[in-house]
């Protein structure tokens, strides 16, 4: 499985207990995996904790549309998924629901600054007096008095 945008996801520790009841499997679980990567402003390492309880049904693919119609009977919020006849590998569950907690942008702390586009220091450990987008060259300055004679 690919976790990015982070580096790495690990479980560390994982629960689930199987039902089954006329062919359809009832998973109820949680998971805890620790994730690491980088920080997406400041490139610092990062590491994540994810983790949920989910609650999902499994009904067997050959069972077809039909079976899909029953499960409807059952609560709403339930995650359906399918499976082949030849069972349910609770690994791939785990790692399903590990998946989707990914967060699509991983960052050291909301509030981080990132780095600084001019000298490329970390703003989150010191305040460089960098303005942003550089000093302004000469050709800078000709431009804004053309600008203000048009
Ligand atoms: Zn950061
Ligand atoms: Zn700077």
């Amino acid at each position: 499985m690919d976790p990015a945008p982070l580096r790495e996801l690990r479980l560390v520790d994982a629960d689930l207990l199987l039902t089954v009841e006329g062919g359809d499997v009832w998973i109820e679980g949680s998971f805890e995996a620790r994730g690491e990567g980088f920080c997406d402003r400041c490139s610092d390492p990062v590491t994540l904790r994810l983790g949920k309880a989910f609650r999902t049904i499994l009904t067997p693919k050959s069972r077809g549309p039909e079976g899909a119609v029953s499960i409807e009977l059952h609560e709403e919020d339930l995650d359906v998924g399918y499976y082949d006849g030849t069972g349910v590998e609770t690994n791939d569950i785990l790692w399903e629901q590990a998946a989707l907690e990914i967060p699509l942008r991983v960052v050291c702390s909301e509030s981080c600054r990132g780095l600084c586009p001019v000298c490329g220091k970390s703003r989150n450990r010191e305040a460089c007096s960098c303005v942003a987008g550089g000093p302004p060259g000469p050709f800078d300055i000709l431009k804004n008095l053309k600008g203000e004679k048009e």
